[in-house]
């Protein structure tokens, strides 16, 4: 089956699917009002695949079927698949503002990541390689879920109650029987499946065992249930160009629950083996892949806030004042460190055990670890750029109000007229001060992990050696020096 379109999307989600938000089951996302704009977002995407002009840049033919897929799911050969990959995932990402971080290119590099290195998984290689092809084939929306959750991070999961996190209470013939609940599930009101698969560290004994799995299901499994946090949309906002992100790209995060779910065997990628979920990322490579992606994403993230901050400034003059064309450099900065790792990761790029050009992983890794506080920073400059003006601009709907003369003469700036000026601040705002925009820094400091735990990480993976070397031999040298003196 080729590319799906918008509404072979919006048409997917209406199943049975258990999402609940406000204390109500929702019946149908694509019609309720706090997810509608959300899932219309991503069928946007899809629909762009379609478009003339996107087609060539966005697709590929798949190996096998000859159909038309998307290039989030090509195994790169070159150096040039690569790039056309990471282009494909800039169109997506400039369309969102960088601001819809787990778009289905996300897990769909993911899951390319793993079926590269499909034999990893042993006596599951198959499924894996089969569920790729699946997603591929069929252009699916995917969520995924690792972390138990929050309950008492000071003991290991197997100490703890054990009616909490997700664990496997039995096997049957027709498959793995899943309870318990996982934290996170980003898209999930939007996605077709959802990926359950381990991140934290799991002991290898017989207590973590029924910890240690890796699958992936429809999110209208029965049994499972998702249960979301209330939404960032305005629903009582007069204009949705009050609030022109929250609108529209509300990705929605649920707690998933497992309730008796049966995971049939086909869907299984790890089971009970904690060695295998520990060493996951190492095994199959797919960690490069995966910094790639986001890493696209924040270059896109940092062009629009970067763009957006030249806006306020010239709109009110500001950009005269040399401090503000600091804080206007600093945004400059933050775009190109972020273009300048992406080239170098693409130029260094190296075959992987299974041939597949995989993109060096320490430009990404610093981007992974930087980006968070840059982005955080980025709100801070939009908020001294706009400062009282962030305020003190009305609802859009003012612009045909009776009161428009007052609106029209009050709320001009130097270089905008006052319905310019009214739809550039309000953007402004939602991207750096709402409820959505904080949503945006906590997202930025923890969805690829803990950065106080992928900080050590990065310590401990990091080729110091030869490093260290270098300054004992410079202070043997030194040494031999000073003592000729
Ligand atoms: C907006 C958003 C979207 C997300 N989307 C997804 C998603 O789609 N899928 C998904 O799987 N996950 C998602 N996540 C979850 C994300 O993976 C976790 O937030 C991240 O891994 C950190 O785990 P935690 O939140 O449980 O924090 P915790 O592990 O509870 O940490 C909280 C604090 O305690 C400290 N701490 C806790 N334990 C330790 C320890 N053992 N050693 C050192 N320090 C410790 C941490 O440093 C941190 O400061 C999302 C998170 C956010 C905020």
């Amino acid at each position: 089956m080729p590319i799906r379109t918008g509404r072979a999307f919006l048409d997917s989600l209406r199943d049975d699917r258990q999402i609940w938000i406000d204390g109500e089951r929702v019946t149908n996302v694509v019609t309720d009002r706090r997810f509608a704009a959300a899932a219309q977002s991503v069928a946007d995407l899809y629909d762009m695949q379609h478009e003339p002009a996107l087609l060539e840049r966005m697709t590929y033919r798949a190996p096998g079927s000859g159909d038309r897929v998307g290039l989030s799911f090509i195994q790169p050969h070159s150096i040039d698949d690569l790039i056309r990959r990471r282009e494909m995932v800039k169109i997506w990402m400039d369309a969102t503002c960088g601001m819809f971080g787990r778009s289905p290119d996300f897990l769909n590099i993911t899951l390319t990541g793993f079926a590269s290195a499909h034999q990893a998984f042993g006596r599951f290689a198959d499924n894996l390689w089969n569920y790729y092809v699946y997603a591929r084939e069929n252009d699916i929306v995917m969520t995924h879920t690792l972390v138990n959750p929050q309950v008492d991070r000071s003991r290991p999961v197997e100490q703890q109650d054990k009616d909490l996190a997700a664990r496997i209470v039995k096997e049957t013939d027709a498959g793995i029987v899943v309870t318990g609940a996982r934290m996170v599930s980003t898209l999930c009101a939007y996605a077709n499946d959802i990926w359950v698969m381990p991140s934290t560290y799991l002991a290898n004994t017989p207590e973590a065992a029924p910890y240690a799995f890796g699958f992936c299901i429809p999110v209208a499994t029965p049994g499972l249930r998702f249960i979301c946090r209330p939404s960032v949309v305005h629903l009582e906002a007069a204009s949705p160009m009050d609030y022109p992100l929250s609108s529209r790209l509300d990705e929605t995060d649920g707690m998933v629950v497992f309730d008796n779910v049966l995971v049939p065997w086909e869907r299984v990628f790890i089971h009970r083996d904690a060695e295998m979920c520990n060493g996951l990322y190492n095994r199959t490579g797919a960690m490069p892949h995966v910094m790639h992606q986001f890493s696209t994403k924040n270059l896109a993230k940092a062009e629009f806030m970067m763009g957006l901050g030249f806006a306020v400034a010239k709109s009110t003059n500001i950009d005269q004042h040399l401090h503000v064309q600091n804080m206007l450099a600093e945004l400059i900065q933050f775009t190109e460190f972020c273009r300048a790792c992406l080239r170098a990761s693409e130029a260094d790029a190296a075959p992987n055990a299974q041939r597949v050009i995989t993109p060096a992983a320490m430009p990404l890794w610093t981007v992974r670890m930087m980006f968070p506080k840059m982005f955080v920073r980025a709100c801070e400059i939009i908020q001294t750029l706009g400062a009282g003006g962030l305020v003190s601009v009305p609802s859009f709907t003012e612009t045909g109000s009776t009161v428009w003369p007052d609106v029209e003469r009050y709320f001009q700036a130097a270089n905008a007229d006052s319905r310019s000026r009214i739809r550039l601040f309000r953007l402004a705002f939602d991207a750096a001060v709402s409820s959505f925009a904080g949503r945006q820094q906590l997202y930025e400091r923890y969805y690829s992990g803990d950065p106080v735990r992928l900080a050590g990480s990065l310590y401990s993976l990091y080729d110091r050696n030869e490093y260290m070397q270098r300054i004992s031999q410079l202070l043997d040298s030194l040494e031999a020096r000073s003592a000729a003196i």
